[in-house]
């Protein structure tokens, strides 16, 4: 089966849902959508407590990626859940709706993503939001993307943002304004009660458009390239293979993992590696797949003296700074229950949760064999570069400051992690590594910029190919400084807007 679209968008996740939904706002262009997994998962997809999403990592709806063993964590294999199905990790993750501060995005023009800056983030940021208030100037209210008013704060998580404030955190009224700083309550997309991923919010509603076809258990192989131009996509679905074809453009979404994969198995990338697999090179580009990094999470955690209400309750989180100067470069939340480390578990008791949300440290995608079918080898390197455990280090601190709060007196009990094993500087710095693990926030394998790794133009069209854009977390020069659903949002509304406006010239 041969088809031909106007435009073939690949993967149906968060930055898919949102190309797929605006490009086919034209009734002019017909537009396709291949993805990899389902329609749908199971039930608990839909619920609306952030805690119901552990549920859903290892199932049908996640890819089930490893990382290469870590030699930052004591040569640890971590599991690194990833969307597989629409909506893709949109519809798996924690629903936390967090820009992250202006210097974030600051940071990717200075990178060389020329244009690529806050002010000129800012309205794509807010096209995607349907917020409940705040200030208009940065707030976007009209935006399919909702985003609902969070139930009361628990006795217990209002104590634990509280005793932030003892701490000496400011309180911040939004935590999604451009300089936000200090403790606030955590938004998300969350509609009615239930998750809201990006394809419920863009995609589901404008199924009906007969400009508008989407694949779903469509695994894309390889792209066609012919004399320099992208014409479209190989796909396979139900063991049968397919092919659609691009009359103006092929858009990659397939994330931070699925993107740099498709462009290696289509023979752009590092050539050496290439030839080494026997894959044919149609375009050199050393940067696909490297610049991989992810923000490291991990948390200390406390016994209670007494039960807790359940929930459901508001969360607060915080931004802080681990030295003077500079911009915020941790990202706290907080739990009512004492997790394990690495999720394995969790008692009674509550957790404060610490990332680094400017890691130095850097890694790369790279393929195992030239078989599609193959998980690549995913090295997010954690914590190989001394100054991010230093700063983990700081902020393992400051949450124990916390955490031995007045406001916590009525609850806290003994500190469960890491406790007595952590008290100088190496005992801490080896409980980061012991137990650091993702903050499921991969980006940077297909970087913006024009240097010689940068894979994307300012215009998101891959270097050296014509009719082939890269739109989702993998253009990111470096993380933004809080979890990043709502960045890749904005940065598939200005992909869709970057991509209809060249098409009318
Ligand atoms: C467990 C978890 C918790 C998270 N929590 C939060 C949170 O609370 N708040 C927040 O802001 N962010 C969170 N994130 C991160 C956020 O969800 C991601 O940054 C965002 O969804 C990435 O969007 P994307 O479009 O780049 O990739 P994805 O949403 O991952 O979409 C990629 C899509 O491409 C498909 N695909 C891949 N390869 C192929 C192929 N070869 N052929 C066809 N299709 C393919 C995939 O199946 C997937 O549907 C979390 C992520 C995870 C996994």
């Amino acid at each position: 089966m041969e088809k031909v679209y106007d435009y073939v968008i690949v993967g149906g996740g968060t930055a898919g849902a949102v190309l797929a939904a605006r490009l086919s706002e034209n009734s002019e262009v017909s537009v396709a959508l291949l993805e990899a997994g389902a329609g749908e998962g199971p039930a608990i997809m839909s619920d609306g407590n952030p805690e119901a999403a552990v549920g859903l990592w290892g199932s049908s709806v996640d890819w089930n990626y490893t990382t290469t063993p870590q030699s930052g964590t004591g040569n640890a294999v971590h599991t690194w859940p990833r969307g597989r199905v629409l909506g893709g990790s949109s519809s798996i993750n924690g629903m936390t709706h967090l820009r992250g501060h202006a210097s974030g995005f600051d940071a990717w023009e200075k990178q060389g993503a020329i244009g690529w800056n806050y002010q000129e983030m800012l309205p794509f940021l807010m096209r995607s939001e349907g917020a409940r208030g705040g200030d208009p100037r940065f707030r976007g209210q009209t935006g399919p993307m909702t985003i609902e008013e969070p139930p009361a704060a628990t006795p217990l998580a209002q104590d634990l943002y509280d005793a932030a404030v003892d701490a000496g955190h400011p309180r911040c009224e939004d935590g999604n304004a451009p300089q936000a700083e200090g403790v606030f309550w955590a938004e998300r997309n969350v509609a009615e009660g239930r998750r809201q991923s990006a394809a419920d919010a863009y995609l589901f509603p404008v199924l009906s458009r007969p400009n508008l076809t989407v694949v779903t258990d469509a695994q894309v192989r390889r792209l066609v390239i012919e004399n320099g131009r992208c014409r479209g996509a190989e796909y396979v679905r139900n063991g049968e293979p397919g092919t659609v074809h691009a009359e103006r453009e092929v858009v990659l979404s397939a994330g931070a993992v699925g993107s740099p994969q498709i462009l290696l198995l289509s023979g752009i990338g590092p050539a050496d590696d290439l030839r080494r697999l026997g894959i044919p090179v149609r375009a050199a580009l050393p940067g696909v797949g490297a610049n991989l990094h992810d923000h490291p999470l991990a948390w200390i955690s406390y016994g209670v003296k007494k039960s807790p209400v359940p929930g459901p309750s508001r969360q607060a989180m915080l931004f802080a700074r681990t030295g003077p100067g500079g911009d915020p470069d941790i990202l706290m939340s907080f739990t009512a229950v004492a997790l394990e480390p690495r999720w394995a578990g969790a008692q009674e008791g509550f957790s404060i949760l610490f990332g680094l949300a400017t890691p130095a440290s850097r890694g790369s995608v790279r393929l195992s064999s030239a078989d599609p079918a193959a998980y690549p080898l995913i090295d997010p390197a954690y914590l190989t570069e001394s100054e991010d455990v230093d700063r983990m280090v700081a902020a393992l601190r400051m949450a124990r400051d916390i955490g031995r709060a007045d406001s916590l007196s009525a609850w806290r009990d003994e500190e469960t992690l890491p406790g007595r094993e952590a008290v100088t500087d190496e005992g801490c710095g080896a409980y980061i590594r012991r137990t650091v693990g993702t903050y499921f926030h991969p980006v940077g394998t297909c970087r913006i910029g024009t240097d010689d790794e940068a894979v994307v133009d300012a215009g998101l069209r891959v270097h050296g190919v014509d009719g082939l854009s890269v739109a989702d977390a993998s253009v990111m020069p470096s993380v933004v400084s809080a979890n990043t659903n709502a960045a890749v949002l904005g940065i598939a509304e200005r992909a869709a807007h970057l991509i209809a406006t060249r098409a009318e010239r």
